[in-house]
Parts: structure tokens; sequence; C-alpha cells
């Protein structure tokens, strides 16, 4: 009965995006992963097509004009973007979609889609941040340094995401996000119109 909705997580790398989304996709059977494409190289244990859709530069600048992505954006020097076809065909189908995306990607989705809702995750601290870049253990130490020192940046945005979520222990940032996403579709402007036509439609038969 209620609309779906396009749920938008951002925040900074090693904060838990993946963690806590992973979870989240479990615990909501009627939320559905978009899943981007990317020019970055697929680090170890990643699979084409579950974690992302790997894709040359060339193939990705060549889906730029053909307008086939609902956001893309330039990140720690890698193409990444969301495909278009899939938020529309999910959302249409009701079912809601979860975008887990840079704050450039996130900002744009806000353009197009301002009903969308979008939710930052922060770590409990820049220590634990960094102690969870590193432990990771997934990239480079160049690399390690050009995420944690893009963090402070990127947290500067959070004021124009509609919820912040610290992501302290799974299990809480977990509920919280249920409940945010939960709340959002009570909301008395969400298809109210449709509802009260749909009692209409069951009084009169
Ligand atoms: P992101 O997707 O934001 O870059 P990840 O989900 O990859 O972050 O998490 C970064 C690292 O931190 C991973 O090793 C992950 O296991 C760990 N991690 C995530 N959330 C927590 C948490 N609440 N407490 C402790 N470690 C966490
Ligand atoms: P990672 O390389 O760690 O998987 O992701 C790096 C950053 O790119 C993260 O902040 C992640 O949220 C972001 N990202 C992943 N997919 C997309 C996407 O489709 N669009 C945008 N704009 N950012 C994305």
């Amino acid at each position: 009965m209620n609309k779906a909705q396009l749920v938008v997580i951002s925040g900074p790398s090693g904060a838990g995006k993946g963690t806590v989304c992973k979870q989240l996709l479990q615990e909501m059977k009627n939320l559905k992963l978009s899943i981007s494409a990317t020019t970055r190289e697929p680090r170890i244990g990643e699979v084409d097509g579950v974690n992302y859709h790997f894709t040359s530069k060339y193939d990705f600048e060549k889906q730029i004009p053909a307008d086939s992505f609902f956001e893309y954006a330039k990140v720690y020097d890698n193409y990444y973007g969301t495909p278009k076809q899939y938020v529309i065909e999910e959302i249409e189908k009701g079912n809601n979609v979860l975008l887990e995306i840079d704050i450039q990607g996130a900002l744009q989705v806000k353009d197009k889609y301002p009903e969308g809702v979008f939710i930052f995750i922060l770590p409990p601290s820049m220590k634990e941040l960094k102690n969870r870049i590193v432990g990771r253990g997934t990239e480079t130490k160049e690399a390690i340094e050009k995420r944690f020192n893009s963090a402070l940046k990127e947290i500067s945005y959070v004021k124009q995401y509609d919820y912040c979520v610290v992501n302290d222990e799974v299990n809480e940032a977990v509920a919280s996000i249920k409940s945010i996403i939960i709340a959002e579709q009570c909301k008395v402007k969400q298809d109210i119109k449709n509802i009260i036509l749909k009692f209409k439609e069951e009084l009169s038969c």
C-alpha cells in the first residue's frame, strides 16, 4: 500500500556502509540493492554482478551519453554509477531500492528525486575510522591515506542528508536504518490520496 522508497546511504570510506547494508538487505526482504557499475579493479573476493558490475573506462564513458546512469561520479580516480533501468523497474514494482553511493552521487539523486530518503553513516570516531580502513586490509597504504584524508571533508556534507546514523554497533545501526525506512513509509504525505481512494472503492463495492 505504501509508496516504494529510494534509500540513499553515504558516508566516509571505512564507516561501515557495506557491512551495514549487507545486514540490512538480509533483514528487509522488500529492499533491493542497486548494483553499481565501476571502473575500479575488483578486490579479492569481489564478484562481477554481485558486488559491482566491473566495467572498463571505455565502456563506462560510452554509457554516459547514452543516459544509462541515474547518477555517476568519479570517486578516488575511478568512475562509479547507478544503472538507471534497474532503479526505475524496482520502484515501479513497488520495491524499496538501496543505493550505497558517494556524496557527489547522492546530491545528484537529491536533485532528480528529492522524495528519496538520504542517510549518512558516521563512524564513532576518527580513530576508529582509521582502524577500520586499515583493518579491512583491501587498499594500498596510499589509497588508505587518500580515503582517510577525504573523510573530514565528506563528513561536513552530513547536513545535506535527512538522517545520520553512527555505526558503533552494527546491529544498532541496522535497527536505526530499518526504523527510518519504516517511519518514512508511514508518513502521511506518502501516497495518501491513493490510500483514501482504495478505501472509498472498497466501500462502494
Ligand atoms: P565502507 O563500506 O563504509 O567503506 P566497510 O563496511 O567495508 O566500510 O567496513 C570497513 C571495515 O570496518 C570492515 O573491515 C568491517 O568489517 C569493519 N566494520 C564495519 N562496521 C563495524 C562496526 N560497527 N564495528 C567494528 N568494525 C566494523
Ligand atoms: P569502494 O571502492 O570502497 O567500493 O567505493 C568507493 C566509494 O564509491 C564509496 O563511497 C561508495 O559509496 C561509492 N560508490 C559505490 N557505488 C557508487 C555509485 O554507483 N555511484 C556513486 N556516485 N558512488 C558510488
